[in-house]
């Protein structure tokens, strides 16, 4: 079929076709989902399959030959004047073909045996973890690493191997910048965790692990979301062992929680941080649906909303000046003559644990700054895997002062090395410190934020996020999305300072 000459007819067909793409992946989607929620355990096998399915015809689509050639035509029209797309449509073309591109640089020999890989080291994992036995998962991950350096090699970088991988999920971010930026946070964040272990007994969380009716957390957790601007009519909330949020559609955002009777955390503040992640995606503009501009644009920028509506808001004094009488009202028992000030320092404490996932908001980014150093240095051949558990232990000794006592609460804690995501982590300390970027500029063009927090009014939080980050989905690269937001690059300081002031006064450290 000959190629159209005019670039909005052959924009019209490339769209045509990656619709197709956007819609394989997001049944795919919806599969995964139900896998994680209500699927019958028995159904693993043939879901296995029918996902499989899925993302082969996803993958034929996005690689197909004619997608190329619209892509090369387009690349040739873009580079002249009179072009005539706008920015949103080369911003289209641009995502698409670093999907495509990505797509078919990879052989489908290296997909095939990625997946085979991957899927059998998933489960060796799970075993190993169990069982504390690294040496039985040692083979797999050495073949993963051995795989990723490959991948890496496909995709083409100009310096480290690490930043192909890295750019998987954070596109345009390279290893030297996360380097410069990780740097003064490791050692600042050090020293703050010091400082507190010196106060270590003045906060307890004790109240929080009272026992806390999951039925009435679930409650507490739709009423702040709907709040917060979460559309539970475009919306669901569900339970999951490993909880996500994931995008169908923008009409269709799904959330998920679990619940623990004896500790409130997990749930409340998790559904505050799904949330945050969900009304991102629900508040992207839905012309865009159906495009490769349709969804979040990077995994840290998917972060800094998470962290944001967790930490800077669900884990404020404003916010629980507000909230806190109803919590109270639902939970009379546990929080019986607990003071409002006694449960913000027990949301607050902070106490250098093993365990990543349950981290503070203090030590948490320092969990990810040992795994980014791990990653990097075997992705570089310089930590061989076999004396992975002592480099882990030992990074923990010096940053957070304690020692694993096994491997199952330190290297084989994470399912993302057995699922092939090296370069992933990055992005969650990258949403930290966006997240402070962030709610300071919201907090400069509307100087009553705190108050307006304090009375469970966040329109114009939500609102600012949604015309400054939400509604341009993938459009703007994530370093462009920040300038614009905010004026400034990513940068380390503002979160620095956020920690030290927050958790200064909360500790009373001079
Ligand atoms: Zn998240």
């Amino acid at each position: 079929m000959p190629l159209p000459s005019d670039n909005k007819e052959l924009l019209r067909e490339l769209k045509e076709r990656l619709a197709i793409w956007v819609d394989l992946n997001q049944v795919r989607g919806l599969l995964e989902w139900d896998q994680q929620t209500y699927m019958p355990l028995g159904a693993a096998a043939a879901r296995g399959q029918q996902s499989a399915t899925l993302s082969a015809l996803a993958h034929e689509h996005l690689t197909h030959e004619r997608v190329g050639e619209l892509l090369a035509a387009l690349d040739d029209a873009e580079a002249d004047s009179a072009a005539g797309l706008d920015p949103v449509e080369q911003a289209l073309v641009r995502v698409a073909r670093r999907h495509h591109d990505q797509a078919v640089k990879l052989p489908e020999s290296f997909v095939r045996e990625w997946a085979t890989v991957t899927a059998e080291a998933q489960q060796v994992w799970v075993q190993a973890r169990e069982d504390d036995d690294f040496a039985s998962f040692q083979p797999k991950l050495e073949k993963i690493v051995s795989l990723a350096r490959q991948q890496a090699d496909y995709l083409g970088h100009s310096g480290h191997p690490y930043d192909a991988l890295l750019d998987l999920y954070e596109p345009g971010t390279t290893t030297a910048e996360i380097r410069e930026l990780f740097g003064p946070l490791r050692d600042e964040t050090v020293a703050l965790v010091d400082r507190i272990a010196a106060k270590q007994d003045k906060l307890s969380d004790e109240v929080v692990r009272r026992d806390y009716p999951e039925l009435l957390q679930e409650q507490f957790g739709r009423e702040v979301a709907s709040q917060f601007g979460f559309d539970f009519q475009r919306g669901r909330l569900d339970q999951a062992v490993h909880p996500f949020a994931i995008s169908l559609d923008t009409s269709d955002v799904r959330i998920t929680t679990r619940y623990q009777r004896n500790h409130l955390n997990a749930a409340v503040f998790g559904i505050f941080h799904e949330a945050g992640h969900g009304m991102y995606e629900q508040g992207i503009d839905p012309q865009l649906d159906r495009t490769p501009l349709s969804g979040g644009v990077s995994l840290g920028v998917h972060e800094s909303q998470s962290r944001l509506w967790e930490n800077l808001v669900g884990r404020s004094r404003p916010f629980w000046q507000g909230a806190y009488p109803r919590l109270v009202e639902l939970f009379s028992e546990p929080l019986a003559g607990v003071t409002l000030d006694r449960f913000y320092e027990a949301i607050n404490t902070v106490e250098p644990s093993l365990i990543r996932v349950e981290a503070d908001e203090v030590t948490y980014n320092l969990h990810i700054m040992i795994r980014f150093e791990l990653e990097l240095a075997l992705i570089d051949g310089s930590l061989a895997v076999a004396d992975l558990p002592a480099a882990w232990n030992e990074k923990y000794r010096d940053y957070l002062g304690i020692t694993p006592p096994n491997d199952t609460l330190g290297c084989l804690q994470d399912v993302h090395w057995s699922a092939g995501l090296i370069g992933y982590f990055p992005t969650y300390a990258l949403g930290n410190l966006i997240s402070v970027q962030l709610f300071e500029a919201a907090r400069a063009a509307h100087p009553q934020l705190e108050d307006q927090i304090r009375t469970g009014d966040f329109t114009d939080l939500l609102g600012w996020l949604r015309s400054n980050v939400h509604r341009h989905g993938s459009v703007h690269e994530p370093n462009d999305l920040l300038q614009l937001a905010t004026g400034s690059k990513l940068d380390a300081r503002p979160y620095i300072d956020y920690l030290t002031s927050k958790f200064s006064a909360l500790y009373g450290l001079e």
